[in-house]
């Protein structure tokens, strides 16, 4: 690897990576390489301290048993803190919001503390949230709607210091009848778009690639099967 590869970190894919949320590196990684940016993904498990030098990060959702686990290793090693603290990009999906919170609570009823990178704070809902999720996303730079599919018993309250990614059209998002979706704090964003998120949402990977890079722009790429796909959720999400 040579000191201009990209580097992407995959965090606690052992522990943290429910319905394919490891694509998310994967993507970025194709995106980059398809514009000649060598690019790597490094995985970080729960036999690794987690490094603060990375590019990018991405982190996947989790069942809460696992998600434990990962918010007692981000506590340990607190890598990704500095990282964020440094302005590298992030992506935590589902679970991670939760685990980057100030706490969680589980739907047993247990209370554990998470890493604040997020000022907010998670309790169980009445019933499980699952289904298809679209929204409008409020941060700037991102024009075309999100969408993912959401499964999360899970329901997060955003504090003043946390700034929503989206707003609700499908779905039900960080809470019911709360009306936004995902959580944004400076280089950090979460969401609870699972799908992978990054492969049915070209324009927020182009938002994370730009940041990892240090550029403002990077060349379009046309691949009509991404759009395909995209055309395809937006509608059964309307169904
Ligand atoms: N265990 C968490 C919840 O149910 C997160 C689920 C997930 O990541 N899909 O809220």
């Amino acid at each position: 690897m040579s000191d201009s590869t990209l580097r992407i970190g995959l965090v606690l894919p052992d522990v943290m990576g429910t319905y394919g949320d490891g694509g998310n590196a994967l993507v970025l990684r194709q995106r980059a390489r398809m514009r000649g940016i060598d690019a790597e993904i490094i995985s970080i498990t729960l036999d690794d301290e987690v490094p603060d030098s990375l590019d990018v990060y991405t982190l996947g959702g989790a069942e809460d048993y696992a998600q434990r686990l990962a918010t007692r290793h981000l506590t340990r090693y607190p890598g990704l803190q500095r990282a964020a603290a440094a302005g590298r990009p992030v992506l935590a999906i589902c679970a991670a919001i939760q685990v980057l919170g100030h706490w969680y609570e589980t739907s047993a009823g247990e209370r554990v503390d998470g890493i604040s990178l997020f000022d907010l704070t998670t309790a169980p809902q009445q019933t499980r949230s699952i289904g298809e999720l679209v929204t409008d996303p409020v941060l700037p730079g991102l024009t075309q709607p999100l969408s993912g599919f959401e499964n999360h018993r899970g329901g997060s309250t955003l504090g003043p210091d946390a700034a929503p990614l989206g707003r609700v059209r499908h779905g039900v998002g960080n809470g019911v009848g709360d009306g936004t979706e995902g959580v944004v704090a400076g280089s950090v964003i979460g969401t609870y778009l699972h799908g992978p998120a990054l492969a049915r949402n070209p324009e927020l990977a182009d938002f994370l690639l730009a940041r990892a890079i240090g550029t403002d722009s990077l060349a379009p790429l046309d691949l009509p099967e991404v759009n395909r796909l995209r055309s395809e959720r937006l509608a059964a999400a309307r169904r």
